[in-house]
């Protein structure tokens, strides 16, 4: 059971818990230290399946290590590809029970802070997500102000307010930690 309100990522966490089923599969847009990797792949169970991407070959090494010691190792197949690019693969596309796609943007914590997420391939990847999701699917996404992350916020919000119907979106921040995430949750209908 999450602590929904310990941290700010795990009342994300209860709201993919509470979509994504045993059997489902689901995207990391980026994987990054793999925590949310193999949270999904806890979440699905050993009969679903979670595509994991990062353009940085080491955090996926890394990231597979942290899914090898959890048990869930089986269950990720894993893209050293940007998430722009999760439309060319083939697996995806033909998969129907796609019931979750998480984005945590910006750069991964062990590496190079230089590397990190971009306003136009995170935006082409949301419009991948979007079309991707099952019906009743979700979609998250950890967006932050700090550092180069503000315009690509802001881009995100444009995004999610020009949503069609079929799509509910919320927004959700704290409002007292100078750097803490703003979340975009988005459910498919
Ligand atoms: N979800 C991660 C976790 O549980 O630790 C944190 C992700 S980290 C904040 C952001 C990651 O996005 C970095 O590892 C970075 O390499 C990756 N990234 C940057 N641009 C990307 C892209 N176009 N496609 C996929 N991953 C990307």
């Amino acid at each position: 059971m999450i602590e929904t309100f310990r941290r700010q990522t795990f009342f994300i966490k209860a709201c993919i818990q509470d979509v994504l089923k045993p059997g489902d599969s689901a995207i990391d847009a980026t994987v990054g230290t793999g925590e949310d990797t193999v949270f999904l792949a806890e979440c699905v169970g050993s009969g679903g399946c979670v595509y994991g991407f990062d353009i940085q070959q080491g955090a996926i090494d890394e990231a597979k290590k942290r899914a090898e010691q959890q048990g869930v190792l089986e269950q990720i197949t894993w893209f050293c590809d940007g998430h722009e690019h999760m439309d060319q693969h083939r697996d995806i596309v033909c998969n129907p029970r796609i019931g979750a796609v998480t984005f945590n943007l910006g750069y991964w914590p062990d590496g190079d802070p230089g590397i990190t997420t971009q306003p136009q391939t995170t935006l082409a990847a949301l419009e991948q997500s979007a079309v991707l999701l099952r019906a009743g699917g979700i979609l998250t996404i950890c967006a932050y102000s700090h550092l180069t992350g503000q315009a690509e916020k802001e881009k995100i919000e444009a995004w999610v307010q020009n949503l069609g119907r079929g799509y509910d979106a919320y927004s959700f921040e704290v409002k007292n930690h100078r750097k803490a995430p703003t979340a975009f949750i988005i459910l498919k209908k």
